[in-house]
């Protein structure tokens, strides 16, 4: 059985011709940098999050940065997130010369744990950003009322998350700002790197605009240190295009999740834990197996059936030499240490069939058994 992480190909197939419609639109008019297509797809994103603004940029990583440069964060600020990430989120915070300031991880959602952060809130607490890992939020209210309490912003990483809801909010609406993915391999993907900004606030909105576009709103006369980073007119076409399907996206992947639940009811791992406030969009389904040192095993018998899996993440950020900070050794963030050795990610895309999925679960109680 012919099984993939992700299936790009597939879908393309089905969505080419509105694609290709949308694509060479752009090309007609040349129109490669701004211009109305990405105004078009910026109404339609906003309106898909409800919220007010949405600023197109190059890339979720971008979207992060440019977000953290226009709250206003500087040398010596401190910004609160979890250690259980992709490192962009890492990278975002030492790029404008912030530090971070972790709190672990509830084990369950592998969202940071609210109840965790007045221990590390300080003077130089400049912002919370917390990761909708996987797909689903976790205690948004909770992080939301100390937030305003200590008057701290909240810049939501939202890469994986986005078109999922928490209390039926949006998730990317509880900050002041949050930022989005469109790597292709996300749940709303484009056919490279891409991203999306978004708030409710109407100055902000202007600063978010101008610091991606070099500070600049203007051509030639510039107000604040900017960079480069627009969302590329071609990728703005995809999205226009794949937009309009996220939910089925969306739906395609919860069904695979529901499979995946049935088919490994009784295996001796546990399957994604779904947090009843949350929905979840699946953007990752990832098991954790009930020992450390089995992960290994699982995942060598799966590649040899012919089932790619894959980690995320192996490392927690604090761990990693890129980031390593003498406040955070080895041992001091347990819960994510311990996630780390014991999650994998199965295939989910929305491609999936049932008896994939069953193939898939059925190679796995092969390996580690019934509970
Ligand atoms: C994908 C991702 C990013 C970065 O997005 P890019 O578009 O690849 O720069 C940031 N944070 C998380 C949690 C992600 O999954």
């Amino acid at each position: 059985m012919n099984i993939q992480l992700v299936d790009l190909v597939s879908l393309h197939k089905k969505l080419k011709p509105e694609i290709d419609a949308e694509m060479e639109h752009v090309l007609s008019t040349s129109y490669f940098i701004n211009g109305p297509i990405v105004q078009e797809l910026e109404k339609n994103l906003a309106e898909f999050l409800s919220v007010k603004h949405a600023i197109g940029c190059a890339s979720g990583t971008d979207g992060l940065i440019v977000g953290l440069m226009a709250l206003g964060v500087k040398p010596g600020d401190e910004v609160i997130t979890s250690p259980f990430t992709f490192a962009a989120t890492i990278e975002a915070i030492l790029f404008v010369g912030a530090k971070p300031r972790y709190v672990d991880i509830d084990p369950q959602t592998f969202n940071l744990e609210p109840a965790f952060l007045t221990d590390v809130i300080s003077e130089k607490t400049k912002v919370i950003l917390p990761v909708h890992l996987y797909g689903q939020g976790y205690k948004l209210p909770e992080i939301v009322e100390i937030a305003s309490k200590y008057n701290i912003d909240i810049l939501e990483d939202n890469a994986q998350a986005f078109g999922a809801t928490y209390n039926d909010k949006p998730l990317g609406t509880f900050g002041k700002v949050s930022a989005t993915s469109f790597f292709p391999a996300k749940n709303l993907g484009a056919f490279g790197d891409a991203g999306g900004i978004f708030t409710d606030d109407d100055a902000l909105a202007d600063k978010l605009r101008m610091i991606s576009q070099h500070g600049s709103k203007l051509r030639y006369h510039h107000e604040f240190l900017g960079l480069n980073s627009r969302l590329d007119a071609l990728q703005a076409a995809v999205l226009k295009a794949k937009l309009p399907h996220l939910s089925e996206f969306n739906q395609a992947r919860l069904n695979a999740a529901n499979w995946y639940d049935r088919y490994l009811a009784s295996a001796n791992v546990k399957v994604p834990y779904r947090e009843p406030n949350s929905t979840h969009i699946f953007h990752q389904y990832t098991i954790v197996l009930p020992e450390d040192g089995m992960r290994d095993n699982l995942q060598e018998a799966l590649k040899k059936h012919g089932v790619p899996s894959a980690v995320h993440y192996p490392v927690p950020t604090h761990l990693q030499p890129a980031f390593k900070d003498k406040n955070y050794p080895e041992g001091s963030l347990p819960i994510a240490e311990q996630i780390a050795k014991r999650v994998l990610s199965l295939p989910m895309h929305t491609e999936l069939t049932e008896s994939q999925v069953q193939y898939v679960s059925e190679k796995i109680v092969e390996c580690v058994g019934r509970a």
